[in-house]
């Protein structure tokens, strides 16, 4: 039997653009529309026009998306004709392949929220889909509440879905827009709701509020709905939308699914799925959650010595899917639980080629216990790892040394009479037998130690130029009189490769030197930078 398609909608740009702290300016829109684009995404829903500057921008010229790309608007108020509704004709005039409505379906909405009837409600779904429909475009109706209306008053939750089908309307998207519904209530009113309206016609838009958006999601597709409305990440105001992220790779990869229907996404565009995902994070300033499934860092992540040597032996003993399949990649973290096959697979993952029964590796080993045991953490820093291997086995180049540095802290009214901290830095390196003097201010001292260290390398500077301290993280271990600090950095380069390094120490600036020259290190040695 031939697989039935199944159609991915995302509304990043319109429903994830509601998240607290989001705020995609014309050019963020353009760079993820394409994104979704190029992931093999079905619709890309833009925005909203006529409600703000940005979204009516984006909607003045025409996109060229592969993706069906569409608009986003109310049907006509009540009361008023479609031709009298400046909101509508802001929708109808978008240079858009598609025009999703949304239209209450829930009586007691109609009544309190909009103050109208049950039939005005009716009506104004008639006619928006009609107009809409009228200028040739694919119409999509979202139906708002549809599952809290459906147990309300389902007579009325399935006339509105009827009605905007009746019309033309291509898709009725049923949205459980608190997001409290759960999959077994999902299934049985979407298996209503297909006894009306064909299957292929039917979507899902849920929310996260019970952490079942995506089980919500597969529940619609179970009972016949073919078209999941999602964000990249699951962003989405409150607890967000259903993750198409997660959707994605379930629809591909799980045989329930995948052997029944296809999608648009190719596996080769899967592939690039956990890079979608951190780009879409890097946009947003956010750190990449590491345990997202699929595309988190610790999604494929191994850490007890048994279950590394039978993921060793066999990697289907521990992981439901290949990380590959979906751009990530296994990892086992080398940790004081670490055994030595966790080691030698990290060192084969990096690209050293040692013999199993190499003394090193034990050396290795017992450094990294011995370390962790006064605080380093190196199942969180895969590029501090990386070095210390190396410096095992004599494979690191001596590029530059430190001869010293300052660091000072000062508070004073500037020049418009504000009170103001300023941090300055002042760093003597010695390079290739030059000394090199650099000095920075920053916004705070690590961030001035980090600027001065950077900015003159002498013959290393053009192997450094593109890198930039993404986050940040301090954690005071023990307590106490013998607390000692422990500082997280993670880095990235041009290429968008990122590592995190670490440095402990009693005082907070050493331990941030730390985990800064390693991070510079790392990059001169992952650049191949001559000694
Ligand atoms: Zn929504």
């Amino acid at each position: 039997m031939a697989p039935e398609r199944l159609y991915l909608f995302d509304t990043t740009l319109r429903d994830g653009a509601q998240t607290n702290g989001v705020d995609f300016t014309l050019g963020d829109k353009l760079t993820i529309a394409k994104m979704l684009d190029d992931l093999g995404i079905d619709y890309v829903e833009g925005g909203y026009p006529g409600a703000n500057p940005t979204d009516t921008q984006l909607f003045a010229e025409d996109r060229k998306l592969g993706a069906t790309f569409t608009a986003f608007g109310m049907t006509r108020r009540p009361g008023r004709s479609t031709s009298n509704d400046p909101g509508l004709a802001a929708l109808l005039e978008a240079k858009a392949d598609a025009i999703c409505f949304v239209a209450k379906s829930w009586d007691y909405h109609v009544r309190v929220a909009l103050e109208t009837t049950p039939e005005e409600n009716l009506a104004s779904i008639r006619d928006s889909i009609g107009a809409a429909v009228a200028t040739g475009r694919e119409v999509l109706l979202d139906c708002e509440h549809f599952f809290d209306g459906y147990k309300a008053n389902p007579q009325f939750a399935l006339a509105c879905a009827k009605a905007a089908y009746d019309q033309g309307a291509r898709w009725i998207v049923l949205c459980d827009t608190n997001g409290g519904a759960l999959p077994h209530e999902v299934e049985t009113v979407v298996g209503e709701v297909i006894k009306l309206i064909p299957g292929d016609h039917v979507g899902i838009h849920a929310h996260n509020d019970t952490e079942q958006a995506v089980a919500n999601s597969l529940a619609a597709v179970r009972a016949g709905a073919r078209q999941i409305q999602g964000t990249l990440n699951g962003l989405g105001e409150r607890c967000g939308n259903a993750n198409l992220v997660s959707i994605i790779p379930t629809l591909k990869l799980k045989p329930e699914f995948a052997d029944r229907f296809e999608i648009g996404v190719s596996d080769a565009q899967l592939k690039s799925l956990a890079h979608a995902s951190h780009t879409l994070d890097e946009m947003l300033n956010r750190a990449p959650n590491r345990h997202a499934p699929y595309v988190g860092e610790s999604a494929f992540a191994t850490k007890a010595g048994i279950h590394a040597s039978a993921i060793m032996k066999d990697p289907a003993t521990y992981e439901h899917v290949s990380p590959d399949r979906v751009g990530n990649r296994r990892k086992l973290l080398v940790s004081d639980q670490a055994g030595k096959s966790n080691v030698l697979a990290e060192l084969e993952r990096i690209g050293l080629k040692v013999d199993k029964d190499d003394a090193r590796i034990m050396q290795l080993l017992d450094v990294v216990k011995e370390r962790e045991a006064i605080g380093y953490a190196y199942e969180a820093a895969d590029a501090s790892f990386e070095l210390l291997a190396r410096r095992v086995l004599g494979k690191v180049p001596n590029y530059f040394d430190v001869e010293k540095f300052d660091v000072n802290i000062e508070q004073r009214d500037n020049a418009v009479g504000q009170r103001v901290t300023v941090s300055l830095a002042v760093v003597k390196v010695k390079v290739d037998g030059e000394t090199l003097i650099s000095a920075a201010e920053g916004i705070g001292p690590v961030n001035a130690l980090d600027l001065a260290l950077r900015k003159d390398l002498g013959k290393y500077q053009g192997y450094i130029n593109g890198l930039e301290l993404t986050d940040y993280r301090v954690r005071i271990l023990n307590g106490g009189t013998e607390a000692v600090t422990r500082v997280l950095i993670e880095s990235q380069d041009e290429s968008g490769e990122r590592w995190t390094t670490v440095g402990v120490s009693p005082n907070i600036i050493d331990a941030s030197f730390q985990a800064l020259m390693d991070s510079i290190v790392y990059k001169l040695v992952r650049s191949g930078a001559p000694a």
